[in-house]
């Protein structure tokens, strides 16, 4: 061998995997310390009706901010919450303080959070859900849950029963991320889903891309047909949005419309004339 030895590749190899095993430890000590030091914050993204262009809710995105004032996203963070089961006192710090921000809003508009299939898992969510709407007096019907497809197949039956629970307390539940796992259609066959939001991953440029222009139609056609009202995310284009409008989808979200803010923001005046124009 011209360049290393075996045995150098294994010490690199050893290092590597050294060096990530000393990062989890930091990212979990580091989510302690994040939940007594009040270091998260949450984001709230416009969701957007396509027929009147007016906003329908927010969806509620954590933010981990560090002490020197840069964010770390959630998908490095959450992964390893739920690895650890932090992600459930996490997730509850979520719910809370999303329908306690959420009740001063000017507009008592839906409010959609995010909820991992650890939490899912956890036989006392709907109580825990429960409790929070009671302790914050938020109304359960403006209450938006969103679940992804992975969070329903190690157990079907159980998760379905759960979900069915949280709908019992008047609640909605939106499949999100669909059409990225490999059991979308038979989650979606197991639980009347109150919406569906369709990954942004079908987004990309519509324009030269039959592939995708052909799944969103497909998509949009099943939610028509089982009466579930279908989501786009990661719209940023106006050719997005104007495929989506002409075939018939019910609302979008994407930094087309609004980015994630710290305040429920109203629609910008270049979002509404974009919007309107489209
Ligand atoms: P998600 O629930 O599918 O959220 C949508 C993600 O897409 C957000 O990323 C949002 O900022 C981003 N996004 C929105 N519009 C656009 C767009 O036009 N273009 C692009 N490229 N991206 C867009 P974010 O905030 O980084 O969150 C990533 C994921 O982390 C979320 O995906 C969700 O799965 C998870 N997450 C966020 N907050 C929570 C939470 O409170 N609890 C749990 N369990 N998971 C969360
Ligand atoms: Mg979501
Ligand atoms: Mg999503
Ligand atoms: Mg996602």
């Amino acid at each position: 061998r011209a360049k290393g030895s075996l045995s150098e590749d294994i010490c690199f190899y050893e290092k590597t995997m050294d060096e990530a095993v000393r990062q989890r430890r930091r990212v979990t000590q580091g989510l302690r310390d994040a939940l007594e030091n009040e270091e998260f914050e949450l984001y709230y993204q416009p969701q957007v009706s396509v027929g009147n262009n007016e906003i329908t809710g927010y969806e509620a995105l954590l933010r981990w901010r560090q002490k020197d004032g840069s964010f770390i996203s959630p998908a490095e963070f959450i992964p390893v919450a739920e690895d650890t089961g932090l992600i459930l006192p996490i997730g509850e710090w979520v719910l809370r303080r999303a329908c306690e921000e959420a009740k001063h809003w000017d507009k008592p508009l839906r409010l959609a959070v995010n909820l991992s299939p650890v939490q899912l898992g956890h036989t006392d969510l709907p109580r825990l859900v429960h409790q929070i709407l009671i302790d914050t007096g938020f109304a359960p019907a403006r209450l938006e849950l969103e679940i992804t497809e992975t969070a329903m197949i190690t157990d079907m039956a159980r998760s379905t029963f759960i979900l069915r629970q949280l709908k019992a307390l008047g609640v909605s539940i939106a499949m999100d991320d669909f059409g990225t796992g490999y059991s979308s259609l038979s989650t979606l066959r197991a639980f009347p889903f109150d919406k569906i939001k369709l990954d942004r991953a079908f987004m990309g440029e519509l324009a030269d891309n039959t592939q995708s222009r052909a799944i969103i139609r497909a998509v949009l056609s099943l939610g028509e047909s089982l009466s579930i009202p279908v989501l786009a995310e990661g719209v940023e284009t106006v050719d997005q949005l104007n495929f989506l409008r002409e075939q018939g989808c019910d609302e979008v979200q994407g930094y087309l419309l609004g980015r994630p803010n710290r305040r429920a923001l109203p629609l910008s005046q270049e979002s509404v004339e974009i919007a309107k124009a489209s």
